[in-house]
């Protein structure tokens, strides 16, 4: 769909997958005017398709857009859209275990316009794929690099927005992460480089002397939603947790007192991802011997449960398109 000031959104369709025109001077490639989502649809041996807290995501993107100056999205009509397009392109979701369909919801300033301010015309669109599974051989841990030269994010800043820019500064420190055989960035504060924020693409959680810990949302900090559903559903298992500032000294000392039972990160693409080992200025820092904890396993088990219709959901969290 189209936006433009004045006009409001206009001219829905859909389309095939091709290059799009876009004039030279337009916002998006000089201001890094955009913001997207990220999403999973999982189809069941008996046709049910589901999306898990969708409204979550409308609701994030309004957020992300209020942060970057770009128009509201109706996040009823939005996510009515998506489900219509899913219904269209049911074919394409892969049944395989593990395997679904990604969405990626994503809107650009158009604009021609060289100057700093606010495009006045924007277009929505949503790329969707599939994609296989995350894990070929099942949950394994993975080797994250505290990076405590470069930031992510500083409160204030866009940290908290979906938007393209914090993922643009982050290029430089992933690229040394994947030469050097880690799998992802831990994130320190902007300013004292002392507390942890999240990983590249995951929020993420401690298991400390069996309560678990994971950063307080601060600004700069995504509010992920397998966070927050990882968040309820410890609650709900009466599993002690919290959400305060955790520093990464605090993490070197429960490792060294042998009180860092687990560690994992969370998010859409892998749900859960048990954290194997740290490295923090050329000190490593096992976690749990290297292999998934048993807690990062039960969580994986019950959110993956619930978002392919195994498990009960008691939260309401699933939404269930073409159920008979
Ligand atoms: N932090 C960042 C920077 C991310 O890109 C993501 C992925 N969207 C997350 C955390 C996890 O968020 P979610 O659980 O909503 O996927």
């Amino acid at each position: 769909a189209d936006y433009i000031e004045g006009k409001g959104w206009h001219n829905h369709r859909v389309v095939p997958y091709a290059p799009i025109t876009l004039e030279p001077s337009a916002t998006i490639f000089h201001y890094g005017q955009t913001i997207f989502e990220g999403m999973k649809a999982y189809l069941s041996e008996d046709g049910v398709v589901r999306l898990f807290r969708p409204d979550q995501n409308m609701k994030r993107m309004n957020h992300s857009a209020d942060r970057l100056s770009m128009p509201q999205i109706d996040e009823n009509h939005a996510l009515e859209a998506l489900v219509e397009l899913i219904k269209v392109d049911k074919e394409w979701i892969p049944k395989d275990p593990g395997t679904s369909l990604y969405i990626r919801p994503f809107m650009i300033a158009t604009e021609p316009h060289l100057g700093v301010s606010a495009s006045k015309s924007y277009t929505y669109m949503i790329i969707m794929s599939p994609v296989g599974s995350y894990y070929e051989e099942g949950i394994h841990p993975v080797k994250i690099l505290v990076e405590s030269e470069y930031v992510r994010a500083v409160a204030g800043g866009t940290g908290n927005a979906k938007t393209a820019g914090n993922y643009a500064s982050s290029l430089k420190a992933q690229e040394v992460a994947d030469r050097e055989g880690y799998s992802q960035v831990l994130w320190l504060d902007g300013i004292e480089r002392k507390y942890i924020e999240e990983v590249g693409s995951m929020n993420v959680f401690f298991k400390i002397d069996g309560e678990v810990v994971t950063p307080a949302l601060n600004g700069s900090i995504l509010d992920g939603i397998t966070r927050k559903s990882i968040i309820d559903l410890l609650k709900h298992w009466s599993v002690p947790v919290v959400e305060r500032r955790v520093s990464i000294d605090e993490i070197r000392e429960a490792h060294r007192t042998g009180k860092l039972d687990e560690a994992f990160g969370t998010g859409t693409a892998a749900v859960i991802s048990p954290i194997g080992e740290f490295r923090y200025q050329g000190e490593l820092f096992y976690v749990n011997n290297g292999e998934t904890g048993e807690l990062s396993a039960k969580l994986y088990d019950a959110l993956t449960g619930i978002q392919k219709g195994t498990q009960e959901d008691p939260f309401g969290w699933v939404v269930e398109l073409n159920k008979k």
